[in-house]
């Protein structure tokens, strides 16, 4: 379970609303019984419970340990925002996966009409389900999940990561992920093993030349998935998929 700093006192943490309600019917947890908490920042404990009520719960942190087990690579996933659900599809798989971050945004032949109104909304609920995918994955870290970018300040960002990788179709059986990761690690400029990578996923209508060309501009490298044409969702899930495997993870 995810706990804010509000929740913590010393070794005593403090459970309610839907976690209390998970402890409590879901789990039928009792006293004495252990539960895994984490600050989603730098620690973990295993606390054991005190007391309990579906509203409310207590429990009794043995010890704080720093965060273990996040993925060593630091992937963000830029998503063209797909229509329907399917926004939340990717968070909830990429968060298992290992992502550790989300980053929606803007595109040219983007599907679906972005309403800005309904943001803190839809920012709400996807936290939600980063939370819940990142407490059923045992994560200790819920990924970040910004608001919605605008074309423009996706590539003002792509400078800002070791690897950016944009994933263009069109690259067909040409350069793939492998193998812009692994000319990447022998340029010399990939050091210490922990990186910042950024995976651009393009939306049902693909991505333009012209995205392609002002992405590469920036500093990313353009990989194709495979000869296979796959559909948004499932492009992001397998380019962090690979980026996972390549980190040895
Ligand atoms: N029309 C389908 C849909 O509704 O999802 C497929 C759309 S595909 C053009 C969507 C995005 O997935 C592309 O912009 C690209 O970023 C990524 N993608 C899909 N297949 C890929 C491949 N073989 N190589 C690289 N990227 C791929």
């Amino acid at each position: 379970y995810f706990v804010t700093p509000e929740q913590i006192d010393g070794s005593r943490i403090v459970l309610a609303g839907d976690d209390a309600h998970h402890i409590t019917r879901v789990m039928r947890m009792e006293e004495d019984d252990v539960i895994i908490v984490s600050d989603g920042v730098s620690r973990v404990a295993e606390a054991s419970i005190k007391s309990l009520s579906p509203g409310k719960v207590e429990a009794e942190a043995a010890a704080w340990l720093p965060i273990e087990g996040e993925p060593l690579w630091s992937v963000t996933v830029a998503q063209s925002l797909p229509k329907g659900d399917k926004m939340e599809l990717v968070i909830q798989k990429g968060t298992e996966i290992g992502a550790a971050a989300f980053m929606p945004f803007e595109s040219e032949r983007m599907i679906v009409q972005y309403d800005g109104k309904k943001e803190a909304k839809r920012l709400e609920r996807w936290g939600k389900i980063a939370k819940e995918a990142a407490e059923q994955a045992h994560r200790s870290r819920i990924p970040a999940i910004g608001a919605v970018a605008s074309w423009k300040e996706l590539v003002a960002r792509i400078p800002s990561y070791d690897l950016a990788l944009f994933c263009y179709e069109k690259e067909g059986g040409g350069r793939g992920l492998r193998e812009a990761v692994s000319a990447r690690r022998q340029s010399g400029e990939w050091g210490g093993e922990e990186r910042n990578i950024l995976l651009v996923v393009g939306p049902e209508g693909g991505f333009t030349e012209r995205e392609a060309a002002e992405a590469e501009e920036a500093g990313a490298v353009v990989v194709g998935l495979g000869k296979r044409i796959l559909r948004t969702e499932t492009a992001a899930m397998v380019g962090l998929a690979c980026l996972m495997y390549e980190s040895g993870e």
